[in-house]
């Protein structure tokens, strides 16, 4: 079975995706060299297994499993083509998702924003599954050198280098957009850090935990 391992880790890990996000909403991938192992479309994450995960070449074309790639096949071909990453989670979690439909961007208003850069951009709107949606996603991470992205009146994308970070990315990005929120909500206005204490922070990762 060609990406065996990818694979099982996208069955694995689809049921992290119903703690995130909605219903059926949201997809995940996992990369090996110029293909990958993604969520099946419309399918509940615990109702498929291995030989039914899609695998796609990052030209988009369905090369093996027995069910029909999640519907963002051009989102996660055009991240692969262009980073060099090894996962994609993309999620409609509620906090990061509220920041999306009012079109904000995240500011550095906590230390752990490193995990995916000094801000999380919002990507232009399009609709779901095209090209159009794909390149705006792109175009929103690479400017704003982060591995994260909302995306307009939709969601949250996040990549990393294997799947297990971009879950737990996810989830940062995620309690930072409820922390954002809730502050506003609570009628402040949150502070951010400079440039210079994000460079600090991102040195003192290097050497971060055991
Ligand atoms: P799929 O079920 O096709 O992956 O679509 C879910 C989604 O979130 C589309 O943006
Ligand atoms: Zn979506």
């Amino acid at each position: 079975m060609i990406l065996e391992s990818q694979r099982q880790q996208v069955v694995e890990r689809a049921s992290d995706l119903a703690t995130l996000t909605p219903g059926r909403t949201g997809n995940l991938s996992v990369r090996q060299d110029d293909a990958f192992a993604i969520t099946p479309t419309g399918v509940p994450y615990d109702a498929f297994e291995t030989v039914d995960v899609p695998v796609v070449g990052v030209d988009g074309e369905h090369r093996d499993g027995r069910m029909k790639p999640s519907s963002e096949v051009p989102m996660h071909s055009s991240i692969y083509r262009r980073e060099d990453v090894g996962a994609i989670v993309h999620t409609h979690s509620p906090w990061s998702t509220a920041l999306a439909v009012a079109n904000q961007p995240l500011p550095p208003i906590h230390y752990m924003i490193v995990a995916v850069g000094k801000r999380v951009p919002v990507a232009e709107y399009a609709t779901y599954g095209t090209d159009e949606l794909a390149e705006n996603i792109v175009t929103a991470m690479h400017e704003a050198e982060s591995t994260a992205a909302f995306i307009e009146n939709h969601g949250l994308v996040v990549t990393a280098a294997d799947l297990e970070t971009a879950l737990e990315n996810t989830r940062h990005v995620e309690s930072l957009a409820r922390l954002y929120l809730e502050t506003r909500s609570a009628g402040l206005e949150p502070q951010t850090l400079a440039d210079e204490q994000l460079d600090a922070v991102l040195e003192a990762f290097e050497s971060y935990g055991q």
